[in-house]
């Protein structure tokens, strides 16, 4: 084993939940408090983890909750936490009356990324950030 691998300290452990209800999940969350993280495409999340940038005890997957995966339109948009950046860059409605947010989108990391990454929140990368890294809460430590 190289050198760097046995130096590399362990991920804490975690527990993972999987909620099947918007209730269950909000309860979850409640019940944990600052202990618990949501997650939804784990993009970032997975990243995170592995920096040490987070390190909660749960994570609380929204991706067995069914209608979060939906896009609405009814005078506002509305776009569910399990709306991939893929499903919006590839949206009609979107394309056609929100172009910008079709347009961010459409640059953002890779195919494979945007496959599986929400739209509920948004890290910023630096290569075609959405959102500038600073503002970002959860790359604020504590
Ligand atoms: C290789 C690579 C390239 C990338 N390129 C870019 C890029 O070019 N531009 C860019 O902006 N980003 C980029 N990203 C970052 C990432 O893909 C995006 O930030 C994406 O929007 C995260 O979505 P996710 O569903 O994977 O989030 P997750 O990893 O599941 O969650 C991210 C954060 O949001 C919180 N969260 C998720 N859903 C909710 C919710 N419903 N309510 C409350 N909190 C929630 C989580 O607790 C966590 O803190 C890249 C990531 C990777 C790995």
């Amino acid at each position: 084993m190289r050198e760097w691998q046995a130096k590399e300290a362990p991920v804490k452990k975690f527990d993972y939940l999987k909620p099947e209800t918007l209730d269950e999940a909000l309860s979850l969350a409640s019940q944990y408090g600052k202990k618990a993280m949501f997650i939804a495409g784990g993009t970032d999340v997975l990243v995170m983890i592995k920096q040490k940038t987070i390190s909660p005890d749960v994570f609380i997957s929204l991706q067995k909750i069914l209608g979060l995966n939906q896009i609405q339109f009814d005078g506002t948009l509305k776009v569910g936490p399990l709306v991939t950046h893929r499903t919006i860059e590839k949206s009609d409605l979107i394309r056609k009356q929100f172009s910008a947010l079709a347009d961010a989108v459409d640059v953002l990391g890779s195919i494979q990324i945007r496959n599986i990454a929400t739209l509920a929140v948004i890290s910023a990368r630096p290569r075609r950030p959405l959102i500038p890294r600073p503002l970002c809460w959860f790359w604020i430590p504590n």
